[in-house]
């Protein structure tokens, strides 16, 4: 299905600028000719229906065209995160059983079956002929395999069917009011679902145009939109932080920017309001891989009188937060987010233990997230369950602690782990980054957080450091944070 979208919208708007990529543009009757040839090569060299094809490099428009062209051939896909080190790919290429990979220059050294370097790219596409590719993928075929990122420990292979990726495009559609003539900064990994459902597909779903960023940087991104013209943009809530603190942030041309998207890990209300006092509609959206990846959004017109809300259900998908027994929770108690509707994941790749662990009730899915569900029908998310930890026998959600952090002035960035503790359980360990120019001393955290937070959620240790450890998507490893040796408490 999603292997016929080059094709169609090169019938509907041939001329029209797919892919901006290092001021390269590749219009969609370019993007359907490459496509075209590239499944003729990868099927020459023996990919057929249901074979796996993988990407293994930075955002380039070669994923675009790899993708489509294993749609195209009724393959999987499969995209992977470049910052993973040789064994953690090597898994995932044995795992997922790939046969073709294609892959960028620098990359760390794994093979699999056909494999084709950047450098040799344009030869091997040269072997293909224009003629179409058969597509033979039915809506209910698996159409990728997307390792989870890893920010809770072993990676498992979420399938998504094509079905599972039209309902998200639809959702978003229904979401955001994307328009032929917007311009899509796609700033995140594309290995990552947020980029790669949320963003680019929409976007070529209505013939716009999707300025692909090779990797993430405040200043270019904060340049490209203001040079291209850039209307929408999804990031997690560290990259609009970044935004921020360019030196770039006060003087940027954001004057086309319509809306700008954020989820995939929580948000501070105060940055939020950074973003709303620049009068940019700032929207908060809640997914995962597994859900293609919207499950709740808040659109541009109610996310003033919503701060802080992760919104109601998408439209095609229904939206629950249970207690531990499956019953629904009252208004304002927090429960586990449970996501059932036409995105969900049919399961994990080759594991079907953990694919009947992830469902309850019949075919809800379990997200594993905390969240509240007001009288209005808002979802807002708490925290991860396994984020959670117990201080004195009190629940203590790290998201709570960093978003008060957060309100500090001089705090850039913060993230909040626990950490095991003699009379307590555990404790809680901040880490925070100073914004540029601005000093801080650990003392002043616990100082701020007096009054605004009570006594057991205020980390025992403060670390002010300039950076947090990432994943791949730009969301913080908190594992590694809960690892780090403690210092020694006065
Ligand atoms: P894992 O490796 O455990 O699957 P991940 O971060 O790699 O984690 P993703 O599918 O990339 O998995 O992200 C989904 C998760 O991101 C959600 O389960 C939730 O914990 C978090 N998340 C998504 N949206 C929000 C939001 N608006 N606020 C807080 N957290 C969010």
């Amino acid at each position: 299905m999603l292997g016929s979208w080059p094709a169609r919208r090169a019938a509907m708007s041939p001329r029209r600028t797919a892919l901006i990529f290092e001021d390269r543009r590749t219009t969609y009757a370019e993007l359907h000719a490459r496509t075209t040839r590239l499944a003729a090569a990868l099927r020459g060299a023996g990919v057929r229906r249901g074979d796996r094809v993988a990407y293994l490099g930075p955002n380039h428009p070669a994923f675009v065209e790899t993708m489509f062209a294993a749609y195209a051939l009724g393959a999987v896909f499969v995209p992977l995160n470049y910052r993973l080190t040789a064994p953690e790919l090597d898994f995932q290429l044995r795992h997922s059983g790939a046969s073709a990979l294609i892959v960028a220059p620098g990359m760390p050294p794994v093979s699999a079956g056909t494999t084709v370097t950047l450098a040799e790219y344009e030869r091997f596409l040269a072997t293909g002929g224009p003629a179409p590719a058969p597509t033979p993928a039915d809506m209910d075929d698996v159409a990728c395999i997307l390792y989870t990122s890893g920010t809770t420990g072993t990676p498992k292979g979420a399938t998504l069917t094509h079905a599972n990726i039209v309902w998200n495009c639809y959702n978003l559609l229904v979401g955001v009011d994307v328009i032929s003539d917007d311009v899509v900064l796609i700033s995140a990994p594309l290995f990552h679902v947020a980029a790669l459902n949320q963003c680019l597909l929409p976007a070529l779903l209505k013939g716009g145009t999707s300025v692909i960023m090779p990797s993430w940087d405040a200043d270019d991104c904060l340049d490209l939109i203001g040079r291209h013209g850039v209307t929408w943009m999804f990031g997690v809530s560290t990259m609009f932080a970044g935004l921020t603190r360019s030196p770039r942030w006060d003087t940027a041309d954001l004057s086309s920017v319509r809306v700008l998207l954020t989820g995939g890990a929580s948000v501070p209300e105060a940055l939020i309001r950074r973003y709303q006092e620049r009068g940019l509609a700032f929207c908060q959206g809640y997914g995962m891989t597994e859900t293609a990846p919207g499950a709740t959004f808040l659109e541009a017109r109610e996310s003033r009188e919503h701060v802080g809300s992760a919104g109601p259900p998408v439209f095609f998908a229904d939206v629950r937060c249970v207690r531990p027994d499956l019953t629904d929770t009252e208004p304002g108690e927090p429960g586990e987010v449970l996501v059932r509707g036409p995105n969900v994941t049919p399961g994990y790749w080759d594991d079907p233990a953990a694919t009947a662990a992830a469902f309850v009730d019949g075919d809800w899915f379990r997200s594993g997230d905390v969240a509240t569900v007001g009288a209005d029908g808002h979802f807002r998310i708490v925290d991860r369950t396994k984020d959670m930890y117990i201080s004195g026998g009190e629940n203590v959600y790290p998201a709570e602690v960093e978003a008060a952090i957060f309100e500090h002035p001089a705090v850039a960035e913060a993230a909040v782990v626990g950490v095991p503790d003699e009379k307590w359980g555990e404790v809680g360990r901040a880490f925070v980054v100073p914004a540029p120019g601005r000093h801080l001393t650990p003392a002043e955290v616990p100082a701020f957080l007096r009054g605004r937070l009570a006594g057991y959620k205020i980390p025992a240790y403060v670390d002010v450091v300039d950076d947090l450890p990432r994943t791949g998507s730009n969301k913080v490893r908190k594992g590694e944070l809960r690892a780090l040796p403690l210092p020694t408490r006065d």
